[in-house]
């Protein structure tokens, strides 16, 4: 098998197409030399490469791969006119990684690869500019040593051993910039560096290239197994076993000169979905410089830098002088980048994100993608593609990520009290939203508060888990291309970025912002579409479902062939359900009911009446305020079905427990407090999960189940009386056998037929049954005989499937997904291995003997877009989530069915 494909000079061996083998970024570089886009040659180790690695390890890896690697130098050699280690002219590499899925910021990379003390002469001749080239060899002692030898920081609180050598040379030279260094201060810090990486390692850096491709090889295929980047694959749900391509390429240098530059750009914007080319870059700067966070970067075109400036309240003389777009730099780079973005936008037919650099006035692309950007740059940038008539209704719907959309719907600051609020400072709008909450200064302390807002001077890939946990992110430095604000963006998360004014001094926990102190666990506030930092907390109100999400939600409900229902217990619930597209409720769990107000006392008193007689006066009080809700549900999801569950949980949960409550309950029922204490310690059980509950109550206590039908019932009556087109459904829980439906679903027709005759009206109504128990699946042809639908309660099946209690698996969980036993929460994503085919079975063992059998979902996997796609697989007619969800899962229902 070929395990390195070349390109160069417009030729490739591989394709966009190939991102599975060559990685995203690998695959791209080769388009892009097929479509005359200009690139530095080089190849691509494949991730099959990296699979051997990680199974076979290095040794024998290595061997495998040698002589092609070898050769692939030698082209790269030929192609530049340069060769590897050479005194004369060398040829430097950069080695990068470059997975299937992007992974920004989370694999090593290696630049200026080659570097020696033969090679910085050659590099100063060629490029007759010493300080340029012992620049390039401190920049790639520095990296190596910090990729491939890991010398890294000895705590949080210290700094980067090579950024202390840096800072005392400083000190000693009396000088504040990295620019004014002179070559001798560089040779210094070369020596320094190496110096420094012996004594910690115990190990000379490596002076031959070849051991030190070899080396960043080896560190980007075992990055692929670094901390973050597990975590982050965890997070973005990318696959263990895919592996990381390596990409090796001549170097192109950005910090030649005035006459050179590097840049990262979007050909929209990433954070508004506008169509607007942007992005920013720096004069005589190398790759990372511009993300690290370290110089404040420019922006790329003018209109842009003007907006940035009138953010940062600098004036147009300053912004022109200090801060010039690439537009004003360098205008006939800029054409040439310009028409070159608009060429890859329109070849992939998405928002590109690139990678730049200018080496003496030529323009080199070193890569592009298809950008990250937030929930709402997702919407806007596929509606206004499929208006700008380059992609069709079907791929705006793929390119919805369901679960980005949860970002559209989430509160922004109520106008009022904005306006009310206390303006601290200003820094770039770095990703959209509100947050408010409590400061934090490291990224592992990000959960100390239930609400956190982390603020630090920049980030880095380290700190991706603290991001992820906190409400929003704020950086003292950085722009919109920072590391900060690219994760921030991926992850939909609230950030400001570069807000200069905010001082941060990690050792005491302290940020100023023009002179007001700011401790660890202040609140504070932060608007990401504005840029904006408050004073305090905020309150934040809903949004708006108007405009390019509203097309969104229309093109789902042209390709879907599923309806989706909402789970809501209030009719405000089944409201906001409705506004989002619901089309009835899949769930009504009426136990929620009976917490509000006086209602619990009635349903207390029914639970430990000891005589049936005493349950049903207490029930006659509970009737008409379950009748009363049930009327506002049906009501509020009029023309719709409404199923309602019968009473589900085990009564332990509904008794008092407290001696406070004890007693007043039995002052509410005459009786002593030991007898309530009596009786509550009663119906203590070992298992709930498994025990009194379900339809083992009604089953046990069959005037509950008939209190409940009747209520339905006459509400459902009621409305018709009144002119409203209820549709209610009943819905039995937790059976096992068809004989536990058949006898409620006795007592509700039953019940019913007595309503129809006191009122002398009659309403369609519907009874079915909830498949939880495996038992149930199993048997499910016998028990669609009696039921008019199924709706599969997959939180209880998961967990009566896998026997994980729902309750307790929070303790094994986590360690069975970081073993890799399992690959997620089968409570959050439906395992469509296991229960995933219970499910399948109790579809088609019902439909068998009910071919209209209606069939539906109402776990939380009813929302969850994988499993939403599973269950249009097996033919569901409905799946039902929260309200919140409901977009999401008509997106999925519609990408299931196109
Ligand atoms: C279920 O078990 O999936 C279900 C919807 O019921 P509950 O979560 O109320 O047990
Ligand atoms: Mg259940």
């Amino acid at each position: 098998a070929k395990h390195v494909y070349t390109f160069g000079a417009g030729k490739a061996e591989g394709k966009a197409g190939m991102k599975n083998l060559l990685g995203g970024k690998g695959a791209n570089l080769a388009e892009m030399n097929l479509i005359g886009v200009p690139v530095p040659p080089g190849f691509t180790i494949t991730t099959e490469v990296c699979t051997m690695y990680n199974e076979q390890g290095q040794e024998k890896t290595f061997e495998l791969i040698k002589s092609e690697v070898e050769a692939a130098v030698t082209l790269v050699e030929e192609l530049t006119g340069t060769k590897f280690g050479d005194k004369d002219n060398p040829c430097l590499l950069s080695v990068r990684s470059g997975a299937r899925a992007s992974m920004p910021g989370m694999m090593d990379t290696v630049l200026n690869l080659g570097m020696n003390n033969d090679a910085v002469e050659g590099i100063s001749k060629k490029s007759g500019n010493s300080r340029f080239a012992w620049d390039s060899y401190r920049r790639f002692v520095q990296m190596y040593g910090d990729v491939v030898m890991e010398m890294k920081p000895a705590s949080k609180e210290e700094h980067d051993p090579f950024e202390e050598i840096i800072d005392e040379l400083k000190e000693e030279k009396g000088i504040q910039l990295d620019t004014e260094f002179t070559t001798e201060d560089l040779q210094e810090l070369v020596k320094r560096f190496k110096a420094a990486v012996k004594k910690v390692t115990g190990k000379d850096f490596p002076t031959d290239p070849w051991e030190q491709l070899w080396g960043s090889v080896a560190a980007v295929f075992n990055s692929w197994n670094n901390p973050r980047a597990i975590l982050y694959r965890r997070l973005e749900q990318i696959p263990d076993e895919w592996g990381t391509a390596v990409n090796v390429q001549a170097m192109v240098f950005g910090n030649m000169g005035e006459g050179s530059a590097t840049g990262v750009a979007f050909t929209r914007d990433a954070a508004t979905g506008e169509d607007v080319f942007n992005g920013e870059y720096l004069i005589n700067a190398q790759g990372e410089d511009v993300v690290a966070g370290i110089r404040t970067p420019q922006e790329i075109t003018l209109s842009g830098s003007k907006k940035w400036a009138a953010l940062q309240g600098i004036s147009e003389e300053e912004r022109a002088s200090k801060y010039p777009s690439l537009e004003e730099a360098m205008p006939e780079l800029y054409k040439q980048l310009d028409a070159t973005q608009q060429k890859l936008e329109d070849h992939y037919k998405d928002m590109q994100d690139l990678e730049f650099t200018i080496q003496e006035g030529k323009l080199w692309l070193l890569q592009t993608r298809n950008g990250k950007r937030t929930g709402a740059a997702m919407v806007k940038i596929a509606v206004d593609m499929m208006e700008q008539g380059s992609i069709d209704e079907k791929t705006v719907l793929q390119r919805i990520d369901p679960n980005k959309l949860d970002e559209l719907l989430h509160p922004v600051f109520d106008a009022s009290a904005i306006k009310s609020a206390t303006e601290l400072a200003k820094g770039l709008p770095a990703s959209p939203g509100a947050a408010t909450g409590q400061v934090v200064f490291f990224a592992d302390e990000a959960n100390k508060y239930p609400a956190s807002v982390l603020v630090r001077v920049e980030t880095s890939p380290e700190d991706l888990e603290g991001m992820h946990i906190a409400k929003g992110i704020l950086t003292a430095r950085g722009g919109m291309t920072s590391h900060a604000a690219v994760v921030a963006r991926g992850m939909g998360k609230c950030c400001v970025s570069g807000a200069g004014a905010v001082k941060i001094n990690y050792k005491t926990r302290i940020m100023t912002i023009e002179g007001k102190e700011f401790k660890e666990g202040d609140w504070i506030s932060l608007n990401g579409t504005t840029g904006k930092v408050y004073e305090g907390k905020i309150t934040t109100k809903d949004p708006e479902m108007s405009g390019d999400f509203a097309k969104i939600m229309d093109l789902a409900e042209k390709y879907t062939r599923m309806s989706v229902r909402t789970n809501a217990d209030t009719p405000k619930d089944a409201q906001v359900a409705r506004k989002f597209g619901a089309k009835g409720i899949g769930l009504c769990r009426t136990e929620h009911m009976f917490f509000e107000g006086d209602r619990i006392k009635a349903m207390r008193e029914m639970i430990l009446s000891k005589t049936e007689t005493e349950r049903r006066k207490a029930l006659d009080k509970l009737l008409p305020y379950q009748r009363e809700d049930f009327e506002g549900i049906l009501e509020a999801m009029e023309g719709y079905g409404v199923t309602i569950r019968l009473l589900d949980p085990p009564l332990h949960e509904f008794v008092p427990h407290e001696d406070a409550n004890q007693k007043e309950m039995a002052a509410e029922m005459g009786i002593s407090q030991e007898e309530v204490k009596a009786l509550v310690d009663d119906l203590h059980e070992f298992n709930p999960m498994l025990g009194h509950r379900g339809c083992r109550l009604g089953n046990t206590y069959p005037e509950i189940t008939e209190m409940q039908a009747r209520a339905i019932i006459e509400a459902a009556v009621n409305l018709k009386n009144k002119g409203v087109d209820a549709r209610p459904e009943i819905m039995v829980p937790l059976i096992g056998t068809v004989k536990e439906l058949k006898l409620q679903a006795d007592i509700i027709h039953s019940t019913a037929k007595k309503v129809f005759e006191e009122k002398g009206t009659e309403v369609e109504y519907l009874v079915g049954t909830m498949i939880e128990v495996p038992r149930a699946a199993v048997t499910a042809d016998k028990v669609a005989e009696v039921a008019d639908f199924f709706s599969f309660g997959t939180n209880d099946l998961t967990q009566m499937t896998f026997g994980y209690s729902r309750d307790d698996a929070g303790k094994f969980l986590p360690v069975y997904i970081e073993k890799g036993i399992l690959k997620n929460d089968p409570f959050q994503i439906l395992d469509q291995e296991g229960v995933g085919q219970v499910v399948k079975m109790g579809v088609e063992k019902g439909r068998g003997v009910k071919p209209n059998l209606k069939v539906g979902i109402c776990g939380e996997h009813g929302g969850e877009p994988s499993s939403v796609i599973f269950c249009d697989g097996v033919g569901m007619d409905y799946v039902s989530c929260s309200p919140f969800r409901v977009p999401i899962a008509r997106v999925a229902a519609a990408q299931a069915n196109i």
